[in-house]
């Protein structure tokens, strides 16, 4: 089978390997659709801190299964799945108390171990997640949608209240899709003009710097230190910060502001859990996500234009096609 490997930073390569073997309690899988994400654009970049090379990428990811032994999730061969990419131990602090998202000893697919970027791959059956009315596209998007689903449960948004989300990229809308599914009132800050047209065509409101008013639920989905800290100052007293971007640099919080409005912080990590709600949201039409793909590549593509990619200002998320002839 043909697999794409990210060698070192910078450096993608094309080979041939064997098929996987199928392991116990896993199925096999042929993967057919990898959305590209911002985490391995670092990684691509050598700024990410997790990632080692060489190592198939991919994470955000949909196959077809090809082969599964009798499973509880009731999986079977030719079903349509999105893959769960988080391995999590079962028996950590974090696992125990039902928080495997926190896992101390998290390994994802695509990152700490090899993802998706080949044509099959052995999977635990209980990552997969099928779905016999959403697309091998809807499917490679749940993960990605998770990361905002997630974020939103952690703020306990409740309708009618106001969710300022500063950033619009994929982060930023999935975010904003799911605090809309709760009822908020959603505005959007971003600064590029283009992105802000995508998220009005979407119908949220947006603006180029905040609008003044406080919001109950900021969501920082730059990754931007000095965003972050300034994501403070938008929150009404009494309300909630959720960092859902990630930086290495350090934030520096306003304590007298942090301490006077009382404001709750959160971090958001990643979307364990959480599949089967998204998969059926987006099945009742309650998350649409028609606008999100802008762009497309074929597996092999990946070595000489994924760098292409990581320059596109128009670029939302891209689907890398995994199984389709080039
Ligand atoms: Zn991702
Ligand atoms: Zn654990």
């Amino acid at each position: 089978m043909k697999q794409i490997l990210l060698e070192a930073p910078g450096r993608f390569a094309e080979r041939e390997a064997e098929a996987p073997v199928q392991a116990a309690g896993h199925a096999l899988v042929r993967i057919e659709k990898v959305g590209v994400c911002g985490s391995d654009f670092h990684a691509f970049a050598g700024r990410h801190p997790i990632y080692t090379y060489p190592r198939i990428i991919g994470h955000e990811l949909s196959g077809v299964v090809e082969h599964a032994p009798v499973n509880s999730k009731g999986v079977e061969r030719g079903d349509r799945c999105a893959i769960e990419p988080y391995l999590t131990c079962g028996t950590c602090h974090a696992c125990k108390r039902g928080k495997n998202n926190c896992c101390e000893r998290l390994q994802i697919l695509g990152i700490h171990v090899d993802g998706g970027m080949q044509e099959y791959l052995s999977v635990p059956t209980e990552l997969l997640h099928k779905s016999t009315r959403l697309t091998l596209d809807q499917l490679a998007l749940v993960e990605t949608l998770g990361i905002g689903a997630h974020a939103v449960e952690r703020s306990e948004l409740k309708e009618g209240e106001r969710a300022l989300i500063v950033g619009a990229g994929p982060i930023g809308i999935a975010v904003a899709q799911f605090a809309a599914e709760a009822g908020a009132d959603v505005h959007i800050v971003e600064k590029s003009e283009w992105r802000r047209a995508f998220v009005e065509r979407m119908g949220y409101s947006s603006s180029e710097t905040a609008d003044g008013r406080a919001a109950d639920a900021v969501f920082d989905a730059t990754g931007s230190a000095t965003a972050m800290a300034e994501s403070l100052s938008h929150v009404v007293p009494s309300g909630k910060l959720i960092f859902v971007g990630l930086t290495r640099d350090p934030v520096s919080i306003d304590d007298s502001l942090f301490h006077r409005k009382e404001v709750t912080l959160f971090a958001s990590r990643n979307s364990f859990g959480l599949f089967p709600r998204i998969i059926r949201l987006i099945e009742e039409g309650r998350i649409d996500t028609s606008h999100w793909v802008t762009d497309r590549l074929g597996l092999s593509d990946v070595v000489s234009q994924f760098s292409s990619l990581t320059e596109r200002k128009t670029l939302i998320k891209a689907i890398v096609d995994v199984n389709h002839p080039d």
